[in-house]
């Protein structure tokens, strides 16, 4: 008689005398699914789509006589190892996806400077997460200084330089005001007009400050250090 597997549908042959008549436990050689066969409910066995080999001497298992043609079983094969090779491909990209997000998460960890002055609505991401901006000075210079001073009023402006490859974020300038005897006289923050400045670029800078003094005033120009929030 023919039985046929609940679970992957291959078909075997089976000889019914070895059937317990009270049912009888087999095991599916293809899928190892195990199920009870009964000897009266057997199937047909015309099956036309079945390439049957009548050759009992073939068949050695009584409980797991597969019938399927060669070409079937070739299928079968072909279409496991093709689910194998797409699991494959599907874990090689799940790889390559994930080293890229590492990498990318890194740079922008460790670039991120560099990165929100090219991309500022990143600096947001940067503070929902809790990761501090250092702004630096480095590639800044301070040039073209003038000053110019009459009755209390001293004006200073300059342009700040960035020297460096990238675009960098502006800091802003801390002005000191000191008097010849070395006495403070006073200190003034402003921003630059701009707050990034791209390579080899200027951003001008622009101070107005009442001062107290005699004759003589020494100004020192510095950046601020500054981070973000
Ligand atoms: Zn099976």
């Amino acid at each position: 008689m023919l039985i046929t597997c609940h679970n992957c549908e291959t078909i075997f042959q089976i000889d019914k005398s070895k059937i317990a008549p009270k049912g009888q436990q087999v095991k599916c050689s293809v899928c190892a699914h195990v199920w009870t066969i009964f000897p009266d409910n057997e199937e047909e066995t015309n099956t036309p789509k079945l390439n049957l080999n009548r050759n009992e001497d073939l068949y050695t298992e009584a409980t797991t006589q597969k019938l399927q043609g060669p070409k079937q079983r070739q299928d079968i094969l072909e279409k496991n190892k093709n689910k194998k090779s797409n699991f494959l491909v599907f874990l090689i990209w799940l790889f390559i996806i994930c080293m890229v997000l590492v990498l990318a998460i890194f740079a922008l960890i460790n670039y991120r400077a560099t990165v929100t002055a090219y991309y500022p609505k990143l600096s947001t991401f940067f503070e929902l997460a809790g990761i501090n901006i250092n702004y630096s000075s480095e590639s800044l210079a301070i040039q073209n200084l003038q000053t110019d001073w009459k009755d209390d009023i001293l004006r200073v402006r300059g342009d700040i330089f960035n020297n460096g490859s990238m675009r960098v974020h502006t800091l802003p300038v801390k002005i000191t005001v000191i008097d010849p005897s070395g006495l403070l006289l006073s200190t003034h923050e402003i921003w630059p007009d701009s707050t990034t400045i791209d390579a080899s670029e200027h951003v001008p800078f622009f101070a107005q400050i009442t001062i107290d003094a005699d004759e003589k005033a020494e100004i020192q120009v510095d950046f601020l250090s500054y981070k973000s929030k």
